[in-house]
């Protein structure tokens, strides 16, 4: 699998790309990631990426050209499944769609920036617009960075069994029961006794039931969710 992101703060990507679960699927060739700097494919001597609005108003908009140039670059290199933009306005994103787009091959994210890219970009080149939230973000680098996190994770491999992507919360729709380690009991807290009890039938049908509750109580709505 292949993620090729379009930033124009490289910067904000290296950290989260670079460690724990990210970083040793890269290192097993699980996946290949690779920041584009948009900058690289500015046609001034400025390297400018991001222009006055059209009719006025505050804050900047990425410019159509270089974000052109960068994806017809690209996209002459490979198919890609999906051309995905970040955006406040896009599909929320959830695990569902994070499993979905784990079984593809190549993805291009374009991360936001500004007041966002010119739309005729979106409307002509993007195939898929994702939100993380309904909260607004100085930029798309953080919810690229998220989205190919829960995407890499899922690659089988990229998990060790103990840390199997199918006991994690929103798989089958439901929440992770609790997680306990070491001392079983620390300042008179104690932990639940079926767990310490080696009966790992009784351990599961335990955890079983801590999920239904969990999600019953604070989620109720996953039911259905979509
Ligand atoms: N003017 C835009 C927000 C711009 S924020 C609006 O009101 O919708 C700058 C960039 O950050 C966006 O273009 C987008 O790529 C990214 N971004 C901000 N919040 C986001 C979110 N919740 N999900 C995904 N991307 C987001």
């Amino acid at each position: 699998m292949r993620i090729d992101i379009i930033t124009v703060l490289p910067e904000l990507l290296e950290s989260p790309l670079n460690h724990s679960i990210v970083k040793r699927a890269r290192e097993k060739n699980l996946v290949e990631i690779n920041v584009i700097n948009l900058h690289d494919f500015a046609s001034d001597k400025y390297k400018s990426v991001d222009d006055y609005a059209f009719g006025g108003g505050a804050g900047m908009v990425m410019m159509i050209e270089p974000v052109y140039k960068a994806i017809r670059k690209l996209k002459s290199e490979r198919d890609y499944d999906e051309i995905i933009y970040t955006s406040p306005d896009g599909k929320k994103f959830n695990q569902r769609m994070a499993n979905m787009l784990s079984l593809k091959t190549n993805l291009l994210i374009l991360a936001g920036h500004y007041k966002g890219v010119d739309q005729r970009i979106r409307d002509h080149l993007i195939t898929m617009e994702i939100s993380i939230g309904d909260y607004v973000l100085s930029g798309g680098e953080i919810p690229a960075a998220a989205i190919t996190d829960a995407i890499v994770r899922l690659i089988p491999g990229a998990l060790s069994d103990e840390q199997s992507a199918l006991s994690d919360s929103f798989q089958d729709d439901l929440l992770a029961p609790p997680v306990f380690t070491r001392p079983s009991e620390f300042m008179g807290w104690k932990v639940p006794d079926i767990l310490i009890s080696g009966n790992t039938a009784e351990i599961e049908k335990w955890r079983h039931e801590q999920s239904l509750e969990r999600t019953k109580i604070l989620r109720p709505d996953l039911d259905n969710y979509e």
